[in-house]
């Protein structure tokens, strides 16, 4: 008998490489917390900011405008609206009829008058103005509405003509970019 040897092929079985280490790997992006204290319990620092993102969306001329050093205002397009004033703060549509609005900007230099006035001690988180100030409202000729800002210096008093002051170096991008000063003629 002839012994037959059957030779077992060997199954070559070629394993994947799993990689390790490379461009696959998640990887923390974070910032290591550090530990405060471990006794009587752990504490851990947990950096964290807050960014807040924000989109102007339609009033984004009137941002872009302060930037540039000019004050603009909406305007109701539609003849049978009872009100065909300006608008500022600026609305996207008219809150009378819904008509999108339309842009006018106003010419320089803007004269005002002041309508009221508050002085501002305490003012509320986000406004990032130095207390106390004169919180002001501008009476603008050709306006539906009497805009809220604040006087840079001086002091106010009811009917004080104040003219519009623009932040255009180191803008902030807020609606703080304008701003009023007094006013003599
Ligand atoms: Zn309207």
């Amino acid at each position: 008998m002839v012994k037959k040897t059957i030779q077992k092929k060997k199954k070559v079985v070629t394993k994947k490489k799993v990689e390790k280490k490379g461009k696959d790997q998640i990887k923390f992006i974070g910032q290591v917390t550090k530990i405060r204290q471990t006794e009587p319990r752990t504490v851990i620092e947990w950096p964290r900011t807050l960014t807040h993102v924000h989109t102007y969306g339609m009033l984004s001329p009137f941002f872009k405008g302060l930037r540039e050093g000019k004050l603009m205002a909406t305007r109701c397009p539609n003849k049978n609206c009872p009100e065909n004033r300006l608008w500022i703060p600026p609305r996207a549509h008219c809150p009378d009829c819904h008509t999108e609005m339309t842009w006018k900007t106003l010419p320089n230099p803007v004269i005002g008058k002041i309508y009221s006035f508050t002085e501002v001690v305490y003012a509320g988180i986000g406004i990032e103005l130095s207390t106390p100030y004169w919180q002001v409202d501008v009476e603008l000729p050709g306006l539906a509405t009497i805009p809220k800002s604040y006087l840079l210096y001086g002091k106010p008093y009811i009917g004080m003509k104040v003219k519009a002051e623009f932040r255009t170096k180191n803008p902030t991008n807020t609606v703080l970019d304008y701003c009023w000063v007094p006013y003599e003629q």
